[in-house]
């Protein structure tokens, strides 16, 4: 799936960096495990879980309450949960500051890290951000697409990013080869799609900030704008919720399992995984 996937970083795929896109776990075509098939002993070695943020703590628009009860018991049983969103700095930073026990996250796609009461620490060089939203939008309306900037761009950074609008997967697609023309990167979730002028990575800006070895990391995403955690070889368990299998074509790497339930539900059933793993009772 090498040629379809990687239209979507409209360019160099996360998958040159040496690593095989489909992961340790899974077979050429067969795909992610499912992740009821992880073995006590890798959940229990978990000491931190990244996790991306919208669909995937989420359920619909809002935060799931039970997920952050979830984190709660992951803190209390000895495990650091960091969010890698996509979202401003200012949102994570938001969401570092009251998710219980989270005390930093990455934003913007790994682009910025966030502690809170610290100024935000860039992991990749500053953009001219007008200039990058204009060219944006001339590829954008070659493309015949009117994109709308994001509500919450003034607490961005670095990033530029606009409204998904729900378009579709093989419309983006599109819309990366063309923005690629003009040295530019592509990437979406399910609410936003980013420009950028180097190749988004979360996983890269994660291995840079986390301070524990990629082996003692779980991650877990959604969407494209995630397979930068998924990339095989960087950590020791890398989780899609459900919703990573209809992305699979645009996925420039997909994750070593899935779980079985979409959303924010595929994040507890990760969780009630290391919590069982570590020998503490699931979140309530
Ligand atoms: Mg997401």
């Amino acid at each position: 799936m090498v040629g379809a996937t990687a239209a979507c970083y409209a360019g160099r795929a996360v998958h040159e960096h040496g690593t095989d896109e489909r992961g340790p776990a899974g077979g050429p075509d067969r795909g992610p495990l499912p992740l009821r098939s992880l073995e006590p002993a890798a959940a229990a070695a978990v000491r931190l879980v990244a996790t991306d943020v919208d669909g995937t703590l989420t359920h619909g628009s809002g935060l799931d309450p039970q997920v952050v009860a979830a984190i709660a018991a992951l803190v209390d049983a000895g495990v650091e949960v960091m969010p890698v969103s996509g979202r401003p700095s200012g949102e994570v930073l938001g969401l570092a500051r009251y998710l219980p026990g989270v005390r930093r996250g990455i934003a913007e796609n790994g682009m910025v890290e966030v502690v809170p009461d610290q100024p935000p620490r860039l992991l990749v060089p500053a953009v001219d951000r007008a200039a990058l939203r204009e060219l944006a939008q001339q590829v954008a309306r070659a493309a015949g697409l009117a994109l709308a900037v994001t509500a919450d761009d003034p607490f961005r950074v670095v990033d530029v990013a606009f409204e998904r609008e729900h378009r579709d997967d093989e419309v983006l697609a599109a819309l990366a080869r063309a923005a690629a023309t003009q040295g530019l990167f592509v990437t979406w979730s399910s609410v936003h799609v980013h420009f950028t002028r180097q190749q988004p990575d979360k996983g890269a800006a994660l291995l840079r900030a986390a301070g524990v070895p990629g082996e003692a990391i779980a991650t877990i995403g959604d969407a494209p704008n995630d397979a930068g955690l998924f990339v095989a070889g960087r950590f020791g368990v890398t989780v899609g919720t459900a919703d990573v299998l209809r992305q699979r074509a645009f996925m420039p790497a997909m994750p070593a399992y899935v779980t079985a339930a979409a959303e924010s539900a595929g994040f507890l059933e990760l969780a009630r995984a290391i919590l069982a793993a570590r020998g503490h009772a699931p979140a309530a």
